[in-house]
């Protein structure tokens, strides 16, 4: 982690870092690194309304925090903003993780600016980063490519974005959770099985079987070689962002696609978790 810190200039020990927490091993692990390490790290959860899923990932987050009395910042989608993944994934008609993926960022980027944090950190391990290169790779998703960076700049009033963890695979995220004796919610989100990401996932590992240091190779090659090249090819980049008439939030739009998602998904009738279950699984 401390490599990964240094060599992409990430933060220093001066900085107030917010860390995104899920409840799952990759973002309790990287909580307790950076406390461990020594660096000001306060943690933020999002509670997503999925179910028994959301109940039991709040709980770990909450007792980890408390254990080892480090500060939690905590949101809960249906108390603050009248609506909770399943239901956004309904109202709008797509799959969940592009709901949830967007209120989190949002969220995100809103908890950091308030609470005056200098960087927002994720617990992005190598398998996610790999998964993801190769998905924006396949698709040749110039916008995605130039911005999936291990460390992303403050900028048109987005904060500054590190993932301290990208030089580590989720095997080794786990064993420091073993070795810390960090509890951490083992099972997977309910509504992640249409997730593409987890078939590259798959992909990467079958590829790894065969020829060992290919995932590293393939995302950190893209980050030394290809990466520089993109530069300047985000909307941002390119100055085509302004200020979403509703929240202030950066966006190429008048209203973001945060106020738009709220207005939609807070109209709609609760839809419990289940329902969206079985509807993706009668695909
Ligand atoms: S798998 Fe998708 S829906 Fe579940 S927590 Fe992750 S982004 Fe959200």
């Amino acid at each position: 982690m401390e490599k990964a810190i240094d060599d992409y200039d990430m933060f220093s020990p001066d900085d107030r870092l917010l860390v995104a927490v899920s409840g799952g091993k990759d973002s309790l692990a990287l909580w307790d690194m950076l406390a461990e390490a020594g660096y000001q790290v306060d943690g933020f959860y999002v509670g997503l309304g999925i179910g028994d899923y959301s109940d039991e990932s709040g709980e770990y987050v909450r007792a980890f925090a408390a254990e080892r009395d480090l500060h939690l910042v905590t949101v809960d989608l249906r108390e603050e903003y009248g609506y909770d993944v399943p239901t956004a994934a309904r109202a709008t008609k797509r799959v969940p993780c592009s709901a949830c993926g967007m209120s989190k960022r949002h969220l995100f980027d809103k908890a950091a600016l308030d609470g005056g944090y200098d960087v927002v950190v994720t617990g992005h391990n190598l398998d996610d980063e790999a998964a993801v290169l190769l998905g924006n790779v396949l698709h040749w998703d110039i916008e995605y490519l130039a911005r999936q960076l291990p460390v992303l700049e403050a900028r048109n009033g987005f904060p500054k974005k590190a993932k301290p963890l990208v030089r580590l695979t989720e095997r080794e995220t786990a064993a420091w959770c073993v070795i810390r004796g960090i509890d951490y919610l083992v099972e997977e989100c309910p509504i992640a099985a249409g997730n593409r990401h987890l078939h590259h996932k798959d992909v990467l590992n079958s590829i790894e079987k065969e020829s060992p240091s290919t995932k590293s190779a393939f995302y950190l090659n893209f980050i030394d070689n290809m990466a520089p090249l993109l530069s300047g090819q985000t909307a941002g980049a390119t100055g085509a962002l302004n200020d979403c008439v509703r929240c202030g939030a950066p966006t190429t739009n008048e209203v973001c696609a945060f106020c738009r998602l709220v207005d939609k998904a807070s109209a709609h009738e609760p839809v419990p978790v289940e329902l969206v279950l079985g509807k993706r699984g009668r695909r």
